[in-house]
Formats: structure tokens, C-alpha cells, sequence
């Protein structure tokens, strides 16, 4: 999947629905890829995901079910808090996925009725 740098704008429409105000996961809930990995949202569980540079951090081996005892092990694991983090401290860099899935009213992802 291609990375285009997102505008200011669309950055500051990024509002991710897997982190409320307080930073705790309210708007969307913990996925399991039909290939066995835990995803923040079903949103991320697209074929083209473990090509994406930011979402395939998610899909290492080390995280799959089969390799962990149990959910927590793996939503606690350094490669998924990387993820969760950078979504609200760099905002820029997140998966385009993110960018387009969610936004606030505004952004060129929204379509228009
Ligand atoms: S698309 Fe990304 S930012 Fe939005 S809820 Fe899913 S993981 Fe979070």
C-alpha cells in the first residue's frame, strides 16, 4: 500500500475511534484477523494490511494468538503499544487505513451526500 504523506488538515481531522479522550479504547473494538492476529479495530483486517508499513507492525509473528497465552499478553506487547501511541503522538505517520477510516466531518475521506 502506497504511503502518502497526509496534509495538515487530514491530520487534524484524524481521530481515532480505538482511543477516547482519556486514552482508553471506547469507540471500536479489539479484532482477531481470520489469519490469527489481534488488531485494534476489524477496520485494519484488510488483505493489503500486512503490506501497509504501519499496520504490519501488528501482523509479526512474535503477536500471533498462537504464540501468546492470552490477549493481554499480546495488546501489552511493545509493537502494539508502539501502535496505539504513535496514533495519538505522531499522528502523521499513522496507516492510511486510519487516515481514511477515521476522520472527523471535513476531510476529503468523508464522502459527501
Ligand atoms: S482505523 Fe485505526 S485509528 Fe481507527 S479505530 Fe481502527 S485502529 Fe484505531
Amino acid at each position: 500500500m502506497e504511503n502518502q504523506t497526509p496534509t495538515d488538515q487530514e491530520i487534524q481531522n484524524f481521530q481515532p475511534k480505538c482511543i477516547g479522550p482519556e486514552g482508553r479504547n471506547v469507540g471500536r473494538s479489539i479484532a482477531v484477523s481470520a489469519t490469527g492476529f489481534v488488531l485494534p479495530c476489524c477496520w485494519l483486517d484488510r488483505p493489503s494490511s500486512p503490506m501497509d508499513e504501519k499496520v504490519k507492525t501488528l501482523f509479526d509473528e512474535s503477536l500471533h494468538i498462537d504464540n501468546n497465552d492470552t490477549i493481554d499478553d499480546i495488546i501489552s506487547a511493545e509493537p502494539w503499544q508502539k501502535f496505539m501511541r504513535e496514533l495519538i503522538e505522531k499522528p502523521e505517520d499513522s496507516s492510511p487505513i486510519c487516515l481514511e477510516m477515521c476522520t472527523r466531518d471535513g476531510s476529503r475521506y468523508v464522502k459527501k451526500l
